[in-house]
């Protein structure tokens, strides 16, 4: 094996649940990193063989510790003040997501790093709910980097450049992070 490392079957789950979660930010400390709260996840469910994607989940999220967005946060995400105004806050659009969820209850959490799991923790502490799908958690930028032996984790951008693959969608919209994530899941769960 040359460049990348050898996958067995069992390493590799049936379905994947692969969750994009955009939030609250700034550029100036106007919103610690500690105080960072969802504002859109988008999921997408794929499965085994081709990975091709079943079924989608989108929602815009309201914030309560800093409701309006920055001009940062807005120009990052594409997301406007009027869609987390008109959103449910966090409790209820995290019941949405588990009663759509109810279909597939084999999927596995997947998300492009450890960021997604570390925010739906922190939004179910601040409004003290549970998670009932975070455990177990696949990292898809670890898993990548291992099977394609790189040095270090990268970035959604970096690796679909890498590849020659033109973002599908909007880079920092959850819906759109998401579908792409689910293009790469053939690479980083292709069995020998
Ligand atoms: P992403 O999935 O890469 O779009 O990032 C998820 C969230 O992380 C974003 O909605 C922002 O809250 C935050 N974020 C991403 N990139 C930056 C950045 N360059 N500066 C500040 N916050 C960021
Ligand atoms: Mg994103």
């Amino acid at each position: 094996m040359i460049g990348h490392l050898q996958r067995s079957d069992k390493d590799v789950p049936a379905r994947c649940l692969v969750i994009d979660l955009e939030a609250t930010c700034s550029d100036d400390g106007a919103v610690p990193r500690d105080e960072m709260e969802i504002i859109e996840i988008g999921a997408v469910i794929a499965d085994r063989p081709n990975w091709a994607p079943l079924a989608e989940f989108q929602t815009f999220v309201r914030p309560v510790r800093h409701p309006e967005l920055t001009p940062f946060c807005r120009e990052l995400t594409g997301i406007e003040q009027c869609d987390v105004d008109a959103a449910l806050q966090f409790p209820a659009a995290l019941a949405s997501l588990t009663d759509w969820l109810a279909e597939w209850p084999d999927a596995v959490f997947c998300s492009w790093g450890g960021y997604d799991l570390r925010q739906f923790r922190r939004d179910c502490q601040l409004h003290n709910v549970t998670c009932s799908f975070a455990e177990p958690h696949i990292n898809l930028k670890e898993e990548y980097a291992a099977r394609f032996q790189l040095k270090r984790g990268r970035g959604l951008q970096w690796v679909l450049d890498d590849r020659g693959i033109p973002f599908d969608g909007r880079p920092h919209r959850g819906i759109d992070d998401a579908r792409n994530i689910v293009r790469l899941l053939p690479l980083i769960f292709a069995i020998e």
